[in-house]
């Protein structure tokens, strides 16, 4: 018999009953909500210089490349995505209408509220910080990379060029910055244009929506990450329907619950972590096309999707 994607989730969600519901190893603390950190990007503003790329190879001693590597417009001719050196990219869409006007978009981890990655780590490498932010402890990390498969936004990269101590690398919200120098994310702090506004997500979703009432004919009517995947610390305000630029189409549910049901039977049951991996992402895979479903999926929508980078 073939089990299609909807059927495979109706077996999952009849085994969750069966499963236990105690709380898992990686389970988020779920600090406060709506009143943690957030950054706005307003789309409409990013004239596509990298500087915050730049920012962020800086700041957290990724790449090490000269600020001048960083000018080199040549990269925007492919889409390209985060990996192990580049925790951020900016990529460009043009406007067929407008062809000088094209719309750049910063890519980073969006530091959902309740984080399927942190769910899916057995061994809380990855966790909530008290701000809200996401961060990664190299120490604990157990190499399985779930966190990987978990993902809604396809965001951790793995360090494969590293065959000793690899690690999943992705933007950690400069939590260590914040918190030990009292500074704003560097790539905000860098943004010529200050298209990057840090802040309380409460007050960034009042900020976005005041935008949106006071300019209706300059933006859509939508704030994306405000309910994507139960919410996002990292928020964004376009011109265009997201889908158009590469955002993926995602429903409003947090991805945890399923993961973390998930995860349980490891411990439960004895199942296998790898054939626990196969399932994991083949749900997670599932439920990303189920929540596409009906609409023009951003991301067949985006052959777009970013694929490498330079
Ligand atoms: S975008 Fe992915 S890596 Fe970032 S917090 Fe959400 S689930 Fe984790
Ligand atoms: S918040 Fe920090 S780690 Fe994340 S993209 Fe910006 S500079 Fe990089
Ligand atoms: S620094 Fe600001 S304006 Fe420049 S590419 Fe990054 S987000 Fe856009």
């Amino acid at each position: 018999m073939e089990l299609n994607r909807r059927g495979f989730l109706h077996l999952l969600g009849a085994g969750a009953t069966c499963m236990c519901a105690g709380p898992a190893l990686g389970e988020s603390n779920d600090p406060t909500e709506d009143d943690g950190m957030a950054m706005l990007v307003d789309t409409t503003e990013c004239i596509g210089c990298r500087k915050c790329e730049f920012a962020c190879d800086q700041a957290q001693g990724l790449s090490g490349r000269s600020r001048e590597s960083f000018e080199d417009t040549s990269v925007f001719d492919q889409p390209r995505r985060m990996v192990a050196d580049a925790y951020t990219v900016v990529n460009r869409y043009p406007q067929p209408n407008t062809p000088d006007q094209p719309i750049y978009v910063k890519s980073q981890c969006m530091h959902c509220v309740k984080p399927a990655c942190v769910s899916a780590c057995l061994v809380g490498a990855l966790t909530t910080a008290e701000n809200g932010a996401v961060v990664y402890d190299a120490g604990k990390c157990m190499g399985c990379r779930y966190c990987m498969v978990a993902c809604p936004f396809e965001v951790p990269a793995y360090e494969y060029s590293d065959p000793l101590t690899p690690r999943v690398r992705k933007c950690v919200f400069c939590f260590e910055r914040v918190k030990n120098e009292a500074k704003i994310p560097a790539c905000a702090e860098m943004c010529p244009p200050m298209c990057l506004t840090y802040g309380k997500r409460t007050e960034l979703l009042a900020l976005a929506h005041e935008r949106i009432a006071k300019y209706p004919d300059k933006y859509v009517n939508n704030v994306y990450g405000e309910h994507e995947v139960g919410g996002t610390r990292w928020l964004y305000l376009a011109a265009k329907p997201f889908e158009e630029l590469g955002f993926l189409t995602l429903g409003d549910k947090p991805i945890p619950q399923l993961t973390e049901t998930l995860q349980h039977s490891i411990f439960k049951f004895g199942i296998p972590p790898l054939l626990l991996f196969g399932v994991l992402g083949a749900a997670i895979t599932a439920f990303k096309d189920d929540s596409s479903h009906g609409a023009a999926s951003a991301k067949d929508a985006s052959s777009s999707k970013p694929k490498g980078v330079s």
